[in-house]
């Protein structure tokens, strides 16, 4: 791990709903709960100001979900984003169990358990070393958690935006089925959108282009690879320029 000063002030951390179980599971896993947890810890342990975007794929997917109960699909995609909310809530208190401070904000007024997401407040709590965590999407239906951490790093001012995933990076093909699968270290934005490599949603990668936001995607299982992308190390795929 090199000294010095990591590489990013203020980051946006997206965290898909898989990453809080088990490959092929769904629901919460303790153990990813609190590998993910001691992540962000150690980032926030460096003086990097971080939010948090919680997808919720690891319970309801919209799209899935309107076919399989026959949902109107804007319902569907609003019971998705109040999933995202159960991952907040269980990431907020295995980080403060490791004593950050946090406050969990939603961009849907569940005012029982979340702060509603006003961009300002959120500002205020990362300048105030309080880890923010972001759920409930965008609050409007047909996108995902992907367009919605495009957004929060846009508006927030976000030096970049960490997609954590299970794999190590962008590759050219599916890693897991193509063992002779290349990873790239570096990407422009034009790149992603004209080759469709599977890295987010179209929307997203347009508008971190749009505002220069560039993305790091990262294997999040492997301890200590967050901590090592702040650092500015050659970890993952970067999409910039
Ligand atoms: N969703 C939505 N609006 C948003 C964000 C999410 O409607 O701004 C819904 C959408 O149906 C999505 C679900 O919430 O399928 C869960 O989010 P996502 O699929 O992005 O989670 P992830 O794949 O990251 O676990």
């Amino acid at each position: 791990m090199p000294a010095g000063k990591p590489k990013y002030r203020r980051v946006v951390l997206k965290i898909s709903g898989e990453g809080f179980c088990p490959s092929g599971q769904s629901g919460i896993d303790q153990q990813q709960l609190q590998s993910i947890a001691r992540q962000i810890a150690d980032v926030v342990n460096l003086g990097v100001q971080t939010a948090v975007v919680v997808g919720g794929g690891n319970f309801i997917r919209g799209a899935t979900i309107a076919q399989q109960a026959q949902l109107q699909p804007a319902t569907a995609h609003y019971m998705g984003m109040l999933a995202t909310v159960l991952n907040g809530l269980a990431l907020q208190d295995t980080l403060e169990a490791m004593d950050i401070a946090t406050r969990l904000q939603s961009a849907i007024n569940i005012s029982a358990v979340c702060e509603p997401f006003i961009r300002r407040r959120c500002i205020r709590h990362l300048e105030k070393e309080r880890t923010v965590i972001l759920s409930a999407g965008t609050g409007n239906p047909f996108v995902t958690t992907d367009t919605c951490a495009a957004l929060r790093a846009t508006e927030i001012g976000a030096d970049a935006l960490l997609k954590a995933t299970k794999v190590d990076g962008v590759f050219d093909k599916d890693p897991v089925a193509h063992p002779d699968a290349k990873r790239f270290d570096r990407l422009s934005y034009d790149d992603v959108i004209d080759r469709r490599l599977k890295v987010m949603d179209v929307s997203a990668i347009d508008l971190c282009q749009q505002h220069g936001v560039p993305i790091v995607v990262f294997n999040l299982a492997e301890p200590g690879n967050m901590k090592r992308v702040v650092m500015g190390e050659q970890v993952g795929t970067l999409v910039n320029d």
